[in-house]
C-alpha cells in the first residue's frame, strides 16, 4: 500500500495515511523498543478503508538506532 496505493487484500484505492503514529507495544507484535533509554520509533501506518486491512513502516530515521539496539553483532 505504500509505494501503490492500492491495497493488497482488496484492490481497494481508498487509503488513508496516518504519518508519525507512535508505536506502542501493547500487542506484543513490534518491535519492544522503549527499553535502554532509546526513543520509541515514529511509524507510518498506511489502512485500507474498504476492508480494514493496515500495514505500518517504521520512520525511517529510527532505523539506525533500532538496529543498534536489536542487530545482531
Ligand atoms: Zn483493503
Amino acid at each position: 500500500m505504500k509505494n501503490t496505493g492500492v491495497c493488497p487484500k482488496c484492490g481497494g484505492k481508498d487509503i488513508l495515511r496516518i504519518f508519525g503514529a507512535i508505536t506502542d507495544r501493547s500487542d506484543g507484535n513490534r518491535p519492544p523498543v522503549a527499553v535502554s533509554g532509546i526513543s520509541v520509533p515514529r511509524a507510518h501506518r498506511y489502512v485500507c478503508c474498504i476492508c480494514g486491512y493496515s500495514e505500518e513502516w517504521i520512520d525511517p530515521k529510527d532505523l539506525p538506532a533500532l538496529k543498534k539496539e536489536f542487530g545482531r553483532p
